[in-house]
């Protein structure tokens, strides 16, 4: 089998497979991580973004209770995982805090954690006070904490996922960017610029990689959802600093959200809305700073550490796409900004399906045709003018 993409989906699904006795190889364009999964900000958070009625509306009530039942055990699964494989990244269980910082979003925060407290998950919800004090921050009228989530190292995590892949019996080769894709009898060839595998069953795992000259398959899967860029920055806090005790990772209930957490070296790794390209230098990063300094004043003029981006691929509606290319061949989109649960999840359900159990008994949407949005050319343009009305709302609301 091959898999093309050497991310979370990627490699867990090879860790899998290679666990089963299947052959495995997986191809990345750059290095292990090179995507989304290496530049992510750590926060291991359960499920899909999705109230579990809006799920069941999208998908009926069988597989709607499926996905649901499967995001609800993601980050145990995850954490299980890197466990078992003695990954070494930093993994922690603080809990997930989504807090609030407008009268809107204190309510639909309430209202997340009361349909997920339903459900069973481990929800409290906090006060004002008790989410000041947890945050060691006073921008935040309140929220809710899920006990099951925590952090990683991404770029750690990542690449021991690919490590447990190769000692399972994978093969991972980098720097191996797939241009074409052709059938071959009853099975593929997969060709890079310098060699092919040849394979009966193929998954792309590509997020949102554009590369020049590449497949026009992959090609068309960038067209199937929007690329926006997220950066974040890390400072070292002053030794005697106490913010955010216990090390939750905390993300808020804007439209154009903010997300940070202490790391294991105690910075404070902040996140938000990059521009709409890669960082090119510190001034890129103004909106990181801004942010820092109305979370955490005293840290407003701290030396920064390290400071990165990273591409988000986002489908229209959030929800992850799986695309039947051909006989054997299949593209999965999973990442709209939270895929270290889900997408190491993912895996065993992703190596089912390679191995010929059909989709329909899978914690798997339904595999479709590629579909580009709408305009597709037009992605970036969508993706600006979203941002600026997101942000709109988010200020009408209140948010400062
Ligand atoms: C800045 C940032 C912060 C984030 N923060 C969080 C967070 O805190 N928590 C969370 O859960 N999620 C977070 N995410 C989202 C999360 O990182 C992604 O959902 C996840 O990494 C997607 O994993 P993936 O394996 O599907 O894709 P990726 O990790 O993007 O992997 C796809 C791989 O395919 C490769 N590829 C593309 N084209 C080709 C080709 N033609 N040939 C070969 N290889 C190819 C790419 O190089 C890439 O390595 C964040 C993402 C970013 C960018």
């Amino acid at each position: 089998m091959c898999i093309v993409g050497a991310g979370y989906t990627g490699l867990s699904t090879a860790l899998h497979l290679a666990e089963r006795g299947v052959a495995v190889v997986v191809l990345e364009a750059g290095a292990i991580g090179a995507g989304g999964s290496g530049a992510s900000g750590g926060q291991v958070i359960p499920g899909l973004r999705h109230f579990p009625t809006e799920l069941v509306r999208a998908y009926g009530e069988d597989l709607g209770h499926r996905l649901l039942a499967f995001g609800a055990g993601d980050a145990d699964t995850t954490f299980d995982l890197i466990a078992r494989h003695g990954i070494d990244c930093a993994a922690h269980r603080g809990g997930w805090l989504q807090v609030a910082d407008t009268d809107a979003g204190v309510a639909e925060g309430e209202r997340r954690a009361r349909a997920w407290a339903e459900r069973g998950a481990p929800i409290d919800v906090l006060t004002r006070d008790q989410t000041v004090a947890a945050l060691g921050s006073t921008a935040y009228r309140g929220g809710w904490r899920d006990r099951r989530g925590g952090s990683v190292n991404p770029l750690a995590y990542v690449r021991g996922l690919g490590r447990a892949a190769i000692t399972a019996g994978a093969q991972v080769f980098t720097n191996s960017a797939v241009r074409t894709l052709t059938r071959d009898g009853a099975g593929w060839v997969v060709a890079t610029s310098t060699g092919r595998v040849r394979c009966q069953r193929v998954l792309l795992a590509t997020n949102a990689g554009t590369l020049p000259g590449v497949a026009p398959l992959v090609e068309r899967l960038n067209q199937c959802q929007l690329a926006v860029w997220s950066y974040q920055i890390a400072t070292p806090l002053p030794p005697g600093d106490t913010i955010l005790p216990g090390a939750p990772v905390v993300s808020d209930t804007r439209r154009v959200l903010r997300y940070f957490r202490l790391d294991a070296a105690r910075r404070l790794v902040i996140g938000g809305k990059g521009l709409g390209r890669a960082p090119k230098d510190v001034s890129d990063f103004a909106l990181q700073r801004h942010m820092r300094a109305t979370l955490y004043p005293s840290l407003a003029e701290a030396e920064i550490s390290h400071a990165w981006g990273g591409r988000i691929g986002i489908t229209l509606d959030r929800l992850p796409r799986l695309f039947a290319v051909g006989e054997g061949a299949w593209a999965i989109l999973q990442d709209n900004g939270k895929g270290i649960a889900w997408n190491t999840a993912s895996g065993a359900p992703l190596a089912d399906l390679l191995q010929g159990v059909p989709a329909e008994r899978l914690p798997l949407v339904p595999a479709t045709a590629p579909a580009p949005i709408p305009f597709a050319w037009a992605r970036r343009w969508y993706v600006a003018a979203g941002n600026s009305w997101l942000r709109l709302r988010d200020r009408m609301e209140g948010a400062r």
